[in-house]
């Protein structure tokens, strides 16, 4: 084990790589029940910069039932206002405000994040998620029904639905946990949360934090540990009322069938191959750029990167040609590297499963554009980078096109009208997002009608924001993360009536 970090990373970071490994259960740290551990690497250099604890059966079960605990009538989460609780949540929203350069550090350490990129997209995006869903509890409100039974009177109650388990990927390590901690808590709910097991430390961290913000004790708890062992632990425990799932659809139809025989509530964000579809009368500069930072944003490893690029026959050469250009020039490099532009992918698995689906193409048929290895060939020693690819001479059955690549790999093809484009892009098990570009807004606003896809943007690619429903049509999921429609998730409905006449 050797510990390389880069010498301006601040001490409190320092400190906090340094702790030993533990779980967070019942507002306490403590060590996992087996005693095991796991390594964390840092991407871009291949280094082990920390350890965390690896959660079992027994932990899981620790952690359900110190959230059940917390989640008891009469405890203090539960009695607790509805404004007071919103103000937790605030407050720690402004702690992560306080403490951003730390999270920052640890996504760039943890996730290969680029240091800006993490600064300026998942630590505001955190911060908004809480100060948005910190102003929810005080608004939640059942209504008085007008029934047709006489002398009766009938109201609804909006509940929190209970203990949560949530699983989240590697991608956003940081982000991906607070999208579904933040509804739940402004629901009333208690938490067991399971970080991907490559990158649990902003997540314990937060963990740490909201107890500083005045959580009570087992509201949130951090499970740190293997998908297969502390994850599926969850899925089964009989005390879990709801999972809410972010990552693959293959782990995502898994934790739905375990979870159907106990009718446990289940949400579930999976993956995407989304179409960004460029038509022939958007400017090729902008156009190009814009199929860029689409795909090669969070070096491709983003649910939503628009992965297949379809641009209208007459400018398909011009724009391709620019894109191939844009991959070409970007600089590859470690996130704490301000000249980087893109960073290392976040294992040595996902590095092989990406070069591999690049092979796969060629060996179908597929030109490289731009890119297409690793970076450098020989690879900076232990760092998991790839050049950012662009594939071409490719068609609807390569497996390139078909399957989620979740790396820097975009595959490009021409289309003629707005009928076929509409078939090909929806010709996919998937459905998450779309991306259309067009100066004819009404044309834009046909395509979108016929996308299946849980967020198109029009002239615009990725965004997200606290308050706009993100989720997938098709095996892309369902629920939505964000926004009311989420908060409902973790909301049941009790339905009281009263007898005015007794
Ligand atoms: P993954 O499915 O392998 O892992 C996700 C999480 O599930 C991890 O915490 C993992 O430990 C856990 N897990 C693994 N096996 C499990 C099991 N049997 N039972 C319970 N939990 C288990 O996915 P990944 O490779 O980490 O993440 C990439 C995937 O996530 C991509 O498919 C991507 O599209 C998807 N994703 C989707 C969204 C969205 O909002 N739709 C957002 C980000 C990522």
């Amino acid at each position: 084990t050797h510990i390389s970090i880069d010498p301006d990373i601040s001490e409190a970071t320092k400190r906090f790589l340094a702790q030993p490994p533990r779980l967070l259960i019942d507002g306490e740290l403590v060590e996992a029940h087996s005693g095991r551990t796991i390594d964390i690497v840092d991407p871009g250099t291949g280094a082990v910069i920390a350890r965390s604890a690896a959660a079992d059966a027994v932990d899981a079960d620790r952690a359900v039932q110190a959230a059940r605990r917390a989640f008891a009538p009469d405890a203090p989460w539960r009695k607790m206002s509805a404004l007071d609780r919103g103000r937790i949540i605030l407050r720690l929203a402004r702690l992560l405000e306080e403490r951003a350069d730390e999270f920052v550090e640890l996504e760039v350490l943890d996730g290969g994040k680029l240091k800006g990129a993490a600064a300026s997209v998942d630590l505001p995006l955190a911060i908004n998620h809480f100060e948005y869903f910190g102003g929810w509890p005080s608004k939640i409100e059942g209504n008085t029904i007008p029934v047709s039974v006489t002398d009766a009177m009938v109201r609804t109650e909006r509940v929190p639905v209970g203990v949560v388990a949530q699983i989240v990927p590697w991608n956003y390590p940081l982000l991906m946990g607070v999208w579904k901690i933040a509804p739940a808590l402004a629901a009333g709910c208690t938490i067991v949360m399971k970080p991907a097991e490559n990158t649990p430390l902003s997540l314990l961290r937060l963990g740490q934090l909201a107890l500083e913000a005045g959580m009570p004790k087992g509201v949130l708890n951090i499970l740190t540990g293997y998908g297969a062992e502390a994850g599926e632990a969850l899925v089964d425990h009989p005390d879990v009322d709801k999972v809410a799932f972010t990552g693959s659809t293959a782990v995502g139809t898994r934790i739905a069938q375990r979870a159907a025989p106990m009718v446990k509530r289940v949400t579930l964000e999976l993956g995407g191959k989304s179409p960004n579809i460029i038509f022939d009368d958007s400017p090729v500069e902008e156009a190009a750029a814009a199929a860029a930072s689409a795909i090669f944003f969070n070096a491709g490893q983003a649910c939503a990167a628009g992965s297949r690029l379809y641009v209208q026959k007459r400018s398909y050469d011009d724009v391709v040609g620019r894109l191939a250009d844009i991959a070409s020039s970007m600089t590859v490099g470690h996130g704490f590297d301000p000249s980087a532009q893109i960073g290392p992918v976040i294992s040595t698995r996902q590095h092989e499963r990406v070069l591999g689906y690049i092979d796969g193409a060629q060996e179908q048929g597929a030109t490289v554009a731009a890119g297409g290895s690793a970076f450098p060939d020989a690879a900076i020693p232990g760092g998991f980078y790839i050049r950012p690819t662009v594939l071409t001479d490719v068609d609807d059955t390569f497996t390139a096109v078909r399957e989620e690549i979740f790396g820097p790999v975009v595959v490009a093809q021409p289309f003629d009208d707005i009928d076929e484009i509409a078939r090909r892009a929806n010709d996919s098990p998937y459905g998450l997002a779309a991306g259309i570009w067009t100066r004819d807004i009404s044309k834009a606003n046909r395509l979108a009608r016929l996308l299946q896809a849980g967020t198109v943007y029009i002239n615009m690619y990725g965004a997200t924001d606290a308050a706009a429903p993100f989720g997938g049509f098709k095996m892309s999921g369902y629920g939505r993360d964000m926004g009311h429609a989420n908060l409902e998730s973790y909301l049941e409905t009790r339905t009281v009536w009263t007898n005015l006449a007794h």
